[in-house]
């Protein structure tokens, strides 16, 4: 990827309207990251994602940072986050302290959700995955694979979700996706919902973003935590990232931030999503049976200079 060709799809990032607190993007020096789940061990996708960042940035003077997703109290464990920093550290990238945990800041992603629901774009669904899937369309399901949620509890009765809750049923937060679509269009005006995504060799173009292939999706969870949709935008925002580069796994969730970034005001990154490593099963890593984690490479003798390779950097 140029410097040129970086600079000049990073001027095109429109202008802000605030409505959070977020960074205005920097007009001269862009912002990459790499966002980890703390959920397991690193393995060689991850080191593809961080080292396309770091390098990314490197190469035209930006910045980098390292964001932990560490929303899923159940799932995190402090010796993946541990490890995650050797690993780092191990592939030769820095990264800026201090390091932004997202476990820290719900009151944030609190607040982002209330702004939708505020506007009339969100409800409670007190629905449980059986539910859903016993009343979901057979063979239809959202770009991530789960049964496509059909609406259940969109048009409950006020009274029933006050007696619900008042009864402390665990409940999500989800967003009208109809609606949201319908709002997202009157503040764009004729103008396409998308985005600008930069192709391997870094050359820019407009992607028309389709958040209607989704469903109704959760703002906060049922635990009380955010979801990762919410969760990445607001961040994304509040961290000033210019450049959002990432695997193609999370290329249909681009859209779907793209929309709920229209619709809280938010700024938007250039996105950038790379190839995924496989298996040898020809699954994605995380998915494949048995994929080795950066540390057991290590250890097996695999230097980082191999593991550089490997990811596809020279
Ligand atoms: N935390 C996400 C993951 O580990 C990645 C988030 C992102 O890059 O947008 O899959």
């Amino acid at each position: 990827m140029t410097f040129e060709k970086l600079c000049h799809a990073h001027r095109a990032i429109a202008k802000p309207s605030f409505t959070l607190q977020v960074q205005e993007p920097h007009l001269t020096q862009p912002v990459f990251r790499f966002a980890p789940s703390p959920h397991g061990w690193l393995h060689l996708g991850h080191a593809r994602s961080a080292l396309t960042g770091f390098e990314c940035a490197h190469a035209v003077g930006g910045r980098f940072l390292v964001r932990l997703e560490d929303r899923d109290a159940l799932r995190c464990k402090q010796e993946f986050i541990d490890q995650i920093f050797a690993d780092l550290d191990w592939l030769g990238i820095a990264w800026e302290t201090p390091v932004l945990r997202q476990s820290e800041h719900l009151d944030v992603y609190r607040q982002a959700a209330a702004r939708l629901t505020a506007v009339g774009l969100t409800y409670p669904c007190f629905a449980s995955r059986t539910e859903i899937a016993a009343a979901a369309e057979p063979g239809r399901f959202d770009p991530d694979g789960a049964p496509f949620y059909p609406g259940l509890h969109r048009q409950l009765d006020v009274n029933e979700i006050a007696r619900r809750i008042q009864q402390g049923e665990p409940h999500a937060l989800r967003l009208d996706m109809a609606k949201a679509i319908a709002r997202a269009a009157t503040k764009t005006g004729d103008a396409a919902l998308g985005f600008t995504e930069l192709d391997d060799t870094g050359a820019p173009r407009f992607v028309a973003a389709d958040p209607s292939r989704w469903d109704d999706i959760v703002l906060m969870r049922k635990d009380g935590s955010a979801s990762y949709h919410l969760a990445v935008v607001v961040d994304d925002a509040r961290q000033g990232i210019t450049h959002v580069t990432r695997g193609m796994d999370l290329y249909a969730s681009t859209d779907v931030h793209r929309l709920l970034q229209a619709l809280l005001g938010l700024p938007v990154p250039i996105y950038q999503h790379h190839s995924l490593v496989l298996g040898a099963d020809g699954a994605k890593l995380s998915k494949s049976f048995g994929a080795p984690s950066l540390k057991s490479m290590k250890s097996q003798g695999f230097t980082a200079t191999d593991i550089r390779r490997l990811a596809g950097f020279h």
